[in-house]
């Protein structure tokens, strides 16, 4: 592994030179705001990144996400060196609606902890990105590609837009990936996240007058209530479950004296891999697959799909090399975590990319209003992702 004390020092040095200077890049970056549909102030910071890296030498640009989707800002420094590239991705848009806080959110604290809309989730992680690339030009690290990748519309699933396409055409390019959404405060890096999906059941009856053509009906609500029951039966017993299935909603009739022609139920699911959402679809299937009622008729259909983030075997070898590299200079990373929530690492893992979430600032309270980031873990992380690249060979 290369690992030197003059390595250090001089890794030492550039943090501390640039304490501030990453810290006024991060006051812009989260006074920059924006959330989706806010068009102008994503486009505003799509082009602060985008002038930033390009101002520190990389070759920068904006790929066209969307008619209404802000755009992807892509960089890259040692274009032209050999092999695959380190990549730093994630995302610059927020939850927050911009000005919703004052003109100038951003603020810091007497513990060290930064306070405004996204500076946790996940300003932070791009400061720590951005001045690790900075960092590596300017010890003249040369040795792979390093690239930036971050989309403005991460917070909506890229909905109406072709972010899931450019992220299938950056990951052929890439020899490991940190994704920098927010880091735990106890310093493990995320290695899988659970799919959520969304179904819908609906159930087509027959409208009756329930006294005096009460045999004419075919009752739409009769029918779901065995439905309802057999898809809660399609969830595995065991607490360690691979998915589950739960009928969160449901809608049926129209009046108390006419038997019920329609009813529909929203359904959640939740699978850790992409065996045990086809399991789950199939028993789901199965179990309306059946007519209770003869005369009703069932459409079951996904209404949204967020894949799981799988703990592929790349993934696990990213975290052991990133772990190994950790350990040997004293670096910010304690373990691994299984975490909730979605994230843009599951389309990268998808392709067989070697990728691990959670790398960003350690903070806590995403999407939170009392969201916070501790601005010393910047410069933790900066250090081991600085030592990551020149040993980018534990990757390969
Ligand atoms: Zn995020």
């Amino acid at each position: 592994m290369l690992i030197s004390d003059k390595m250090d020092q001089a890794i030492r040095s550039y943090i501390e030179e640039n304490r501030d200077a990453a810290v006024d890049f991060y006051r812009t970056l989260v006074n920059l705001e924006g959330r989706h549909g806010e068009k102008d102030c994503l486009l505003k910071t799509a082009e602060f990144l985008r002038s930033s890296f390009e101002e520190a030498g990389l070759r920068s640009e904006l790929l066209y996400a969307g008619e209404t989707n802000a755009p992807v800002v892509s960089a890259v420094l040692n274009e032209n060196a050999d092999g695959k590239a380190i990549l730093f991705t994630g995302h610059y848009d927020t939850v927050f609606a911009a000005g919703s806080r004052g003109s100038e959110p951003f603020s810091v604290d007497e513990e060290g902890k930064a306070h405004g809309p996204g500076v946790c989730d996940m300003k932070g992680g791009i400061t720590i990105a951005f001045f690790t690339v900075k960092a590596l030009q300017a010890l003249g690290f040369d040795q792979c590609p390093v690239r930036l990748f971050f989309v403005g519309d991460e917070e909506v699933n890229h909905q109406g837009g072709c972010a899931a396409e450019l992220i299938r055409q950056e990951s052929e390019k890439i020899l490991v990936a940190f994704n920098m959404e927010h880091g735990l405060e106890s310093g493990e890096v995320c290695i899988g996240r659970p799919g959520c999906y969304e179904y819908k059941l609906v159930i087509h009856g027959v409208s009756s007058h329930p006294g005096h053509a009460y045999d004419a009906g075919r009752n739409a609500i009769q029918e779901m209530s065995h439905k309802v029951i057999a898809l809660q039966n399609c969830t595995p017993k065991e607490k360690d479950r691979l998915y589950s299935v739960s009928v969160n909603t449901i809608r049926g009739g129209s009046a108390v004296n006419c038997i019920a022609d329609y009813c529909e139920a929203m359904i959640d699911v939740r699978v850790r891999n992409f065996a045990a959402l086809e399991e789950c679809e199939r028993k789901m299937q199965e179990a309306c697959s059946q007519t209770y009622i003869e005369g009703t008729r069932t459409e079951l259909f996904c209404t949204d799909a967020m894949m799981p983030f799988e703990t592929t075997p790349q993934v696990e070898s990213a975290y052991a090399s990133l772990k190994r590299i950790s350990d040997a200079v004293g670096g910010p990373v304690t373990g691994a975590v299984f975490a909730g929530g979605a994230c843009d690492a599951s389309y990268f893992a998808r392709e067989g990319v070697k990728i691990l979430c959670m790398c960003g600032i350690r903070g806590n309270y995403n999407h939170n209003i009392n969201e916070y980031g501790v601005i010393s873990s910047i410069y933790e992380w900066m250090r081991l992702y600085i030592y990551a690249a020149y040993n980018y060979r534990e990757f390969v």
